[in-house]
């Protein structure tokens, strides 16, 4: 699918997930959530034909940002020429170490409208950085933010709202309809700021074993957790951490998750 482009760009590309940003409500709305502060260092993922670049970089004046389309490095280049200091970042986001990155300075301030079709491994990739990252203010598909924040027993939680509540301090901020896009999508979209918490304040002991049980109890999550974390946790670990080894995944609170997790095994 594409459609008409603004002046200077080209069509817009499906497989780069590219839906760009025209509503002004909405793009102030955005950077009024970001709000950023002199001394931040604010990045922002796909700035596609800048609708939030170009408004951010006038408020803060400077700007990383993280492009994989060539064909929108020369033109997003020439039009942040005269509005402040645009450092682009020509690469997929998914290779880029944030760590690396903010360098020892001030944690990075994660801004973007995602590309939906990676917006899952994005996420993940930004966690395993967390210790770099302040907050992160991601426009995603309703129904993945709808996930992110589910709470225990409601039919969305799953892995990823275990996995990023666990980190991060999850605030769904505003949903934004397809008409706000250029072109649309087939679906509704919604504002999302996560805060990560201090890699040391999670009470998550192994952060790889941690992923590894919420994957296996969420991945035949019609079983009990006694059949499905086996060859993980024997039933007596999780008997032992407090918790029904007949009981399923979408039932048990996050906290739950963490102390089982932390609760030696014998499996
Ligand atoms: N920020 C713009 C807006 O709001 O109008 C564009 C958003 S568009 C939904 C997603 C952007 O992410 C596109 O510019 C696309 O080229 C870029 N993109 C897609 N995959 C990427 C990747 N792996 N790494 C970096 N950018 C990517």
């Amino acid at each position: 699918m594409s459609t008409s482009p603004a002046p200077g760009f080209g069509r817009a590309k499906k497989a780069l997930g590219q839906h760009f940003l025209h509503e002004s409500a909405y793009i102030d709305r955005i950077i009024d959530a970001v709000a950023p502060r002199p001394d931040d260092r604010v990045v922002e993922i796909g700035p596609g034909q800048g609708a939030l670049t170009l408004p951010l970089l006038r408020r803060h004046g400077a700007l990383t940002v993280i492009e994989f389309d060539r064909d929108l490095i020369a033109p997003l280049t020439h039009a942040a020429s005269t509005v402040g200091a645009l450092e682009i970042i020509h690469r997929d986001v998914l290779e880029v170490d944030f760590t690396a990155l903010a360098g020892g300075g001030p944690r990075l301030r994660l801004v973007g409208n995602l590309p939906y079709n990676i917006s899952s491994p994005i996420l993940f990739h930004a966690l395993e950085h967390a210790g770099a990252i302040t907050d992160m203010h991601f426009m995603l598909q309703k129904e993945v933010v709808e996930r992110m924040a589910a709470p225990p027993g409601s039919k969305t939680y799953g892995r990823l709202s275990v996995m990023l509540q666990a980190s991060c301090i999850v605030v769904p901020l505003f949903t934004v309809p397809p008409g706000a896009f250029r072109p649309p999508p087939k679906v509704d979209s919604a504002v999302v700021r996560l805060a990560p918490k201090p890699p040391g304040e999670t009470g998550i002991d192994d952060p790889a074993r941690f992923a590894a049980v919420v994957r296996a109890a969420f991945g035949q999550r019609r079983k009990t957790l006694r059949n499905a974390l086996s060859g993980l946790c024997d039933e007596a670990t999780i008997s032992a951490a407090g918790i029904d080894p007949q009981s399923r995944a979408e039932q048990l609170p996050v906290q739950d998750f963490i102390r089982l997790a932390n609760t030696p095994s014998a499996a």
